[in-house]
Parts: structure tokens; C-alpha cells; sequence
């Protein structure tokens, strides 16, 4: 059977996924808010429509990639009425936990099969259909939506059931938060002993230290000719993706009891970032603060 997809939200992320179904042969019905997706979504041979109701007319499979939890639970329950029986529910957006859990319910509710599959790889990987999806839901959801996700990415890798998939992004992203404001601070300690920043690479990248905050998004120029240093920290993953990430896992953590507090610590660091008006930079200029703080 050939799927016909329904894709809501074709912003930075959702458009160029999107254009990678169409490019890999699905008809794709897409619908956006916004006037320069939608435009952008109609150069990419996506199907334009004029609401969410009337894109999912006819699609056997849904795909979300919206802001937050909130954006997914409403579209997710306007549209309950308007799909198809046997419709699979993808949600590709980074959300929290609770909210990937109650629109599985919804679904489910609903007699549908459903999805939270939340992607790694940023705008670039989505571009070069080349994201990571990490997958929560029943192994027959999967099996359906496989080829589909497959179609947009190079790796799908199933954490569990509902909300596994999200549970797994926001743990990720935590380790990210954090490795990136350790590598930066090392950085900034390695500048006052006199060690220059490609000595310092050249060690922590083939040793104990490597992390991807230091061999692929280097924070400071130089090493790493691709990371943003180079380009005066044009994202990338902005600094406030960074920390609507880490807010999640704070939530999580509260949530469950689970002790993490230099997560804590690194969210702290990214909101005070964020107040200073860095939150449109890539993540890795926060050794700009670290190393004013350290003066
Ligand atoms: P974006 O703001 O570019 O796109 C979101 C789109 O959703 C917008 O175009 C907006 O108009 C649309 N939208 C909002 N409410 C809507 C509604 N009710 N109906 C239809 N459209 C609606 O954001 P993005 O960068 O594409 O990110 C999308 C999701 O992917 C977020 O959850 C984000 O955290 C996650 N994500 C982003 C990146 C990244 O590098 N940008 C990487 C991984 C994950």
C-alpha cells in the first residue's frame, strides 16, 4: 500500500522532512500557520492545505513536528474526529514525556496507531534525510511507520513504549547541555594555563574527554573547520532549543525523583544565557559567558 501522509508543521525541521517524502515518492498533504512555510512547502511539491482537518482528508499516516507539548496535544485532539480508522499518529516534535504520553492515549482512544519519534541531527539532518529518530510505541506502529521515518533519516532506533522515544531525546539532550558546558569551561581553563585551543583539541578529542561538543561543535574556532565558532556561532542548535531541552529534563527529573544535578546547573547556565539575548546563537557560544565570567 502506498501511504499518503499528512505532514502539520513545516518549519525548519518539518519542511525539509517533509520534501524528503515528497522526494521519495509519497503524496504529501501539508499544512503550516505560517506564511513563508507554507510557501515553501508548495516549491517542495507538498500539497498545500488549508487546515489541519483538511490536510489529514484522505492520509493514512499523520506526522506532527510542531513547537511544544501543547501544540501536539491540540492538533492531535482537532484532529481525532477528522482521521481515518487505522491511521498511524507520528509525532516528531521534541515534547515532554507527559504530553507524548497523553497523545498516545488520545490515539489509542481514538482506535488509531500512534508514535512519538523526536529526531536528532537539527535542520542539517533533516535537510540531508539523514536524522536519527528515537521511537516510542507498539512494535506494529513501528513496523508501519518504519519506511516512512526511514525515508527522512538514517537511523530509527525503538527505546520502548509510549513516551520512550521522548524519554530518550530529553535524556540525550541533557548529556549534551551538559558535556557542552564542560568542554567549554575546560576551554576557558586550558586559555589562563597557556594552552592553545588546537593543543587542547588535539588531546581531548582522541582521549578520555572526546564528546560530540568537542569533535563535531567545537566552541571555539579553528579545530573543527564546520563547527558554528567558525562562523561566529550562526546555530546550529540554538541556545534556546538548548534550553527548552533542558527544561524538559528538568521536568522529567522533578517529575521522577531522578537526581541530576549538574543538569540543573547547566539549565541554569543556559537560562541566565538566554536573558542576555544569546538564546538565536548556536549553544556552543556559551564559552563567550563562561569566559566573561571568568575574567
Ligand atoms: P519551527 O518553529 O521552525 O517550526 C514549527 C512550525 O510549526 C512553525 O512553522 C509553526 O508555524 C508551526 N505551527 C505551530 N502551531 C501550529 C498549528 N497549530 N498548526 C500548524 N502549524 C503550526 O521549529 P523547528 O525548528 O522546525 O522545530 C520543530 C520541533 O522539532 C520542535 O519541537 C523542536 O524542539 C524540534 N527539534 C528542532 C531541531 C532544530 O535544530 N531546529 C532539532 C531537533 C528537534
Amino acid at each position: 500500500m502506498v501511504e499518503t501522509i499528512a505532514f502539520i508543521g513545516l518549519g525548519n525541521m518539518g519542511g525539509p522532512m517533509a520534501a524528503n517524502l515528497v522526494k521519495a515518492g509519497y503524496p504529501v498533504r501539508g499544512f503550516d500557520l505560517s506564511e513563508p512555510a507554507r510557501k515553501a512547502a508548495t516549491e517542495n511539491g507538498i500539497t498545500l492545505c488549508e487546515s489541519a482537518a483538511q490536510a489529514v482528508g484522505g492520509a493514512t499516516i499523520v506526522i506532527t513536528m510542531l513547537p511544544a507539548g501543547h501544540h501536539v496535544l491540540s492538533v492531535w485532539s482537532e484532529l481525532a474526529e477528522a482521521v481515518g480508522k487505522g491511521t498511524l499518529l507520528i509525532d516528531c516534535s521534541t515534547i515532554d514525556v507527559d504530553s507524548a504520553r497523553k497523545s498516545h492515549a488520545l490515539a489509542y482512544e481514538a482506535g488509531y496507531l500512534s508514535l512519538d519519534a523526536p529526531v536528532s541531527g537539527g535542520t542539517t539532518g533533516a535537510s540531508a534525510a539523514t536524522l536519527t529518530f528515537m521511537v516510542g510505541g507498539e512494535p506494529d506502529a513501528l513496523n508501519r511507520g518504519r519506511p516512512v521515518l526511514e525515508a527522512m533519516g538514517r537511523r530509527v532506533v525503538h527505546c520502548g513504549s509510549a513516551g520512550a522515544g521522548q524519554a530518550a531525546k530529553i535524556c540525550n539532550n541533557m548529556i549534551l547541555g551538559i558535556t557542552m558546558a564542560g568542554v567549554c569551561e575546560a576551554f576557558v581553563l586550558g586559555e589562563k594555563l597557556g594552552v592553545s585551543h588546537q593543543a587542547l583539541f588535539d588531546v581531548a578529542s582522541t582521549s578520555s574527554g572526546q564528546c560530540w561538543a568537542i569533535s563535531t561543535n567545537c566552541p571555539v574556532p579553528g579545530p573543527v573547520p564546520t563547527s558554528p565558532a567558525n562562523r561566529d556561532y550562526k546555530p546550529g542548535f540554538a541556545a534556546a532549543l538548548m534550553l527548552k531541552d533542558m527544561r524538559l529534563s528538568q521536568e522529567a527529573a522533578k517529575s521522577t525523583g531522578a537526581a541530576t544535578a549538574l543538569g540543573a546547573h547547566a539549565t541554569e547556565l543556559y537560562e541566565l544565557f538566554d536573558q542576555l539575548g544569546h538564546g538565536g546563537e548556536d549553544f556552543s557560544s556559551i564559552i563567550n559567558h563562561i569566559r566573561d565570567k571568568a575574567s
